[in-house]
């Protein structure tokens, strides 16, 4: 990976010479662009560079930035949040894998990323075999992660649970060496594998897109157009009042107007924690039910107030996690927990995938794109893959070299996902991904919830158990923390 970074030097406050950086956006002076993030009252300040933020009352905006107090606090820390957000950004080692056992896949989902003919076709790795790749992993994470650091391993499809004897051989052989989740249509979760999976503390992430069958069938679908909703269900009953398990809603212009509704759904089932992931748009089958921005936009917020009216009411949160995840990549960035809107993006950087084959790829999202296979994990190095030429297209791709996003002020909270559908949709790694707006208009969102205090009610209650304050203002014209 490319050593960086331009940014840091530059904050760095100098000691001598004719600009000392005392006033914003001219000289050395911090960079400090004004952000309308719709609020009344409100107006949002970000350094792009460091992902710095503040909350002004409109009317005091001009004395914030001109009155010294404010900017000196913040050019004393401007050097060190750089720093952070460079080691964020370029100095992550992986300690994920998202692992495919099998490339098959008993559903044939309209916006699956795995070409069809291997999840119809493709190959089961055997028991030994996996065991075998989890041993090199092991290794290699023991050679490059913290003594006391334990990689996870999470088992990802097409669906893992057709290979079911090897992973679960997998899990009880290593399950001192890893955690374990699985990420599963939930078709095969019977009650043989609820049992082994929740004593064994594997977390565990289904996928259900609506809270009726009608409309979740319209994506997820058997081979013969048949749906499966109510096994779906029927798992999610089976896992009410284990901690570690979500459910994944992919939203698509089937059911964006549902996802109000969907969340009633999911709380009501006691569901802890859901995504409700905009499609990715990789594959052509994903592009023709790709709902518009602004639609997306719309049943987005109007799904997370209904969260917070169903906690309110019922004193129970049911945590949207990528909604989360972009409060916290403001609140503090260093605490995020998902890696997609972080820019380069945690494929490849902070984890990566293994096909059923045992070849090596930045993410999952790249399963299938042949250019995208960094090598094999039982025939090269897992360094030199991690280091290579394909990987490198993938965690060099860097927002500040995309044309349209390289001037947004939320580009550090955002990160212009993703690289794979930038390439496969709109033409190279230097392109936009396919929801900017949806993406801008998530972070203004967030930014109107922080300027009323309402963001606890998103987040986990654990969230910042591991966090410390570097800095906090808060007066009745202005809010800046991190
Ligand atoms: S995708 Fe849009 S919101 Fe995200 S960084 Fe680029 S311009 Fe900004
Ligand atoms: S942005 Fe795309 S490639 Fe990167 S981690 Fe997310 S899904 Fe994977």
């Amino acid at each position: 990976m490319r050593p960086r970074s331009p940014q840091t030097a530059l904050l760095q406050p100098r000691r001598s010479g004719p600009v000392r950086g005392r006033y914003f956006n001219t000289g050395r002076g911090p960079t400090l662009q004004p952000v309308d993030i719709g609020h009344r009252d409100y107006i949002g300040l970000v350094d792009p560079d460091t992902a710095f933020w503040a909350l002004v009352r409109k009317e005091r905006l001009g004395g914030v930035l001109t009155d010294g107090p404010f900017l000196r606090a913040y050019r004393k820390k401007a050097a060190a949040f750089a720093a952070e957000m460079d080691t964020l950004r370029f100095g992550l080692r992986p300690s994920a894998v998202y692992f495919n056992p099998t490339d098959r896949c008993n559903l044939n989902c309209t916006y699956c990323y795995i070409p069809a003919t291997m999840r119809r076709g493709g190959v089961h790795m055997s028991s030994d075999r996996l065991i075998g790749a989890l041993a090199i992993l092991r290794d290699h994470f023991a050679a490059t992660l913290p003594r006391r650091a334990k990689p996870q391993i999470i088992f990802h499809g097409a669906e893992p649970l057709l290979n079911r004897e090897a992973i679960f051989a997998g899990i009880d052989r290593y399950r001192k060496d890893f955690r374990f989740g699985i990420q599963t249509n939930g078709t095969l979760l019977d009650d043989g594998a609820i049992e082994f999976l929740t004593s064994r503390g594997v977390s565990i992430g289904l996928s259900l897109d609506a809270e009726v069958e009608r409309a979740a069938s319209r994506t997820r679908k058997t081979w013969g157009g048949g749906g499966v909703y109510h096994k779906v269900v029927r798992a999610l009953e089976r896992l009410r009042g284990y901690p570690d398990y979500s459910v994944i809603c992919t939203v698509t212009r089937e059911n964006v107007r549902r996802l109000p509704r969907i969340v009633d759904f999911f709380h009501g089932l006691e569901i802890p924690t859901c995504m409700l992931n905009p499609l990715r748009c990789t594959r052509q089958g994903a592009r023709g039910i790709k709902p518009g921005d602004r639609e997306m936009s719309r049943y987005y917020r109007q799904a997370l107030d209904r969260t917070e009216e169903l906690y309110r009411r019922t004193g129970r949160k049911l945590v949207v996690a990528n909604f989360a995840n972009a409060l916290i990549a403001i609140l503090a960035p260093q605490a995020r927990r998902l890696m997609c809107d972080i820019s380069p993006c945690g494929g490849g950087r902070s984890f990566f995938a293994v096909s059923a084959r045992g070849d090596m790829f930045p993410c999952s999202e790249f399963i299938g794109l042949e250019e995208f296979n960094g090598g094999n994990l039982f025939r090269d190095g897992i360094a030199d893959v991690l280091n290579g030429d394909v990987f490198r297209k993938v965690t060099e791709r860097d927002v500040d070299d995309i044309d349209s996003c390289s001037r947004c002020a939320i580009r550090h909270f955002c990160g212009s996902p993703c690289p794979a559908e930038a390439h496969e949709m709109n033409g190279g790694m230097r392109r936009i991904g396919a929801f900017c707006e949806f993406y801008e208009d998530q972070t203004r969102y967030a930014l109107r919830l922080i300027a009323d205090g309402r963001e606890g009610s998103f987040l986990w209650n654990d969230w910042d158990a591991q966090t410390t304050t570097s800095f906090q203002w808060e007066t009745a014209s202005l809010k800046a923390g991190q």
